[in-house]
C-alpha cells in the first residue's frame, strides 16, 4: 500500500536519535503493517534468522530489526510492539528486546496498528545500549495525544532509582504451559540464578490472562481497520488504476490491491468486531475483560499504578519472569500460512504486557530462546536492572 509512498515529515524518535549523534543506517524488514510474528507476511519476501544454517524465522513483526541486530549490522535497532513484535524476534534472534511502559516513547511519527496498544521498542545485544537509547527516547512529546504527562513521569520516581536486590520474583501460573524442553530448561535456569543472587520466587495467578490472547484479538484488529481505513486510494499510498467514481470503483480495488492477504484478514475481522451486531457481544465485552487483566496485574504488583486514581490494594510481587515464546524459532518450510490461528497463538506469553501497558523485556538465554522480565506500569528502570541481572 505505500510502496511509493515518502513520509512528508520525520517520527520524534528518530529526530530524537540524531540530535543525540546517532547514524540512523537503514530501515528494516517486517510484516505488513506490524500484522504477523514470522515476517512471512513481509511484502519483501521473509527475514532470515541469521543465527540458523536453515531458513528459520527470525520472528515478527520486527524480525528484520531483530536479525539485524543479531547480524551485527548495527548496535540498536527499533521496532514496534503492539503484542510482541519487539520481544518475539528478540527472543527468536537470541538478542535483548525491551518494550516500555505505554505513553512512555512518543508514537508521533509511528504508523498505527493499533493505537491503545502500540509502543516503541528497543532491540540490542546489550542492556546497556537498551537503557541508553531508552533514557534518550523517554520524553514527553505533545504532538502524541497519548504520551504520559510530565506530572505522571514524576510521580514514577520512586521504583526507577530502588536498587534491584532481594526482589520477590513472580511466576505467573498461566504461564505454565506446554513448551519445549530447552524453553522450559532456559526458565528454570533463569529462576535458579535470581535465586542465588537473593532475590525469592512466588508462584501467583491472573486468572483473566488466559482469556488474552482473545481479548488482544478482538481489540487490535477493530483498531486497525480504523486506523488503516486512511489508506483510500485518495490520500496516501498506492491507487488502483480504475475508474475512480465511486466506493466500489476506486476504494475496493485499491484495498484489494493494496494490501496483503493477514492485513485483509485483520480488517475483516476488525470491521466485523465494530460493526452493530457485534459490538456489544465482541469489541466491548473484549474491553471490559482487557480491565479486568489489568486489575488482576494491579492487585499482584508491590507497586502502585499511577494511571488508577482510586484506591487499590497492592500486592508484594517486583517482577515476574517467564518465557517469551513456547519454543525456539520454526523453520520457514514449518510454518503454515493457511492457518491463521497458528500464527496467533504465539503470542500467548507477550499480549498481556501490552493489554494492561506494561515494562516488558525479552532477555537471550540459549539459542533462539528468550525470558521476558515483566513489571508494574512505570517500573521501567526495574524491569531493565532485572534484565542485566540475568545476562
Ligand atoms: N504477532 C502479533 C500480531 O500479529 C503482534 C504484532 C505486533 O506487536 N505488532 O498482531
Amino acid at each position: 500500500m505505500l510502496r511509493n509512498y515518502k513520509s512528508p515529515y520525520e517520527s520524534s524518535v528518530v529526530t530524537l536519535l540524531k540530535d543525540e549523534g546517532f547514524n540512523l543506517i537503514g530501515k528494516a524488514n517486517m510484516d505488513e503493517f506490524a500484522m504477523g510474528t514470522n515476517n512471512t507476511f513481509s511484502c519483501f519476501g521473509p527475514t532470515l534468522n541469521p543465527l540458523y544454517e536453515e531458513p528459520t524465522s527470525p520472528g515478527g513483526s520486527s524480525g528484520g530489526s531483530a536479525a539485524a541486530v543479531a547480524a551485527e549490522f548495527c548496535d540498536v535497532a527499533l521496532g514496534t510492539d503492539t503484542g510482541g513484535s519487539v520481544r518475539l524476534p528478540a527472543a527468536y534472534c537470541s538478542v535483548y528486546g525491551f518494550k516500555p511502559s505505554y505513553g512512555l516513547i512518543s508514537r508521533y511519527g509511528v504508523v498505527s496498528y493499533a493505537q491503545s496498544l502500540d509502543t516503541v521498542g528497543i532491540l540490542a545485544r546489550e542492556v546497556k545500549h537498551i537503557a541508553r537509547v531508552f533514557h534518550v527516547l523517554n520524553q514527553y512529546d505533545q504532538r502524541d495525544p497519548t504520551s504520559l504527562c510530565p506530572e505522571l513521569r514524576q510521580t514514577l520516581g520512586s521504583r526507577q532509582k530502588k536498587e534491584a536486590k532481594g526482589l520477590r520474583i513472580g511466576i505467573l501460573s498461566q504461564a505454565i504451559l506446554e513448551m519445549s524442553p530447552e524453553i522450559k530448561k532456559a526458565w528454570a535456569g533463569v529462576l535458579e540464578d535470581l535465586q542465588d543472587q537473593g532475590h525469592t520466587i512466588h508462584t501467583v495467578s491472573v486468572p483473566t490472562m488466559k482469556y488474552a490472547l482473545p481479548t488482544y484479538f478482538m481489540v487490535s484488529p477493530a483498531e486497525a481497520s480504523s486506523n488503516l481505513a486512511r489508506y483510500d486510494g485518495i490520500r496516501y499510498g498506492t491507487r488502483a488504476e480504475t475508474d475512480r467514481d465511486s466506493h466500489d470503483t476506486l476504494y475496493a480495488p485499491t484495498r484489494t490491491e493494496g494490501f496483503g492477504p493477514e492485513v485483509q484478514r485483520r480488517l475483516l475481522l476488525g470491521t466485523f468486531n465494530l460493526s452493530a451486531g457485534a459490538f456489544e457481544g465482541h469489541f466491548k465485552k473484549a474491553l471490559m475483560v482487557r480491565r479486568i487483566i489489568r486489575d488482576e496485574f494491579n492487585a499482584l504488583f508491590a507497586s502502585k499504578n499511577v494511571l488508577v486514581e482510586e484506591d487499590y490494594e497492592t500486592g508484594d510481587i517486583d517482577v515476574l519472569v517467564h518465557p517469551t515464546a513456547l519454543t525456539p524459532p520454526p523453520s520457514l518450510d514449518k510454518i503454515n500460512h493457511g492457518d491463521p490461528i497458528e500464527h496467533y497463538t504465539n503470542d500467548v506469553l507477550t499480549v498481556p504486557a501490552n493489554l494492561a501497558g506494561l515494562p516488558a523485556i525479552s532477555v537471550p538465554r540459549g539459542k533462539g530462546a528468550g525470558m521476558q522480565v515483566w513489571g508494574q506500569y512505570g517500573d521501567d528502570e526495574l524491569v531493565l536492572s532485572v534484565a542485566a541481572q540475568i545476562s
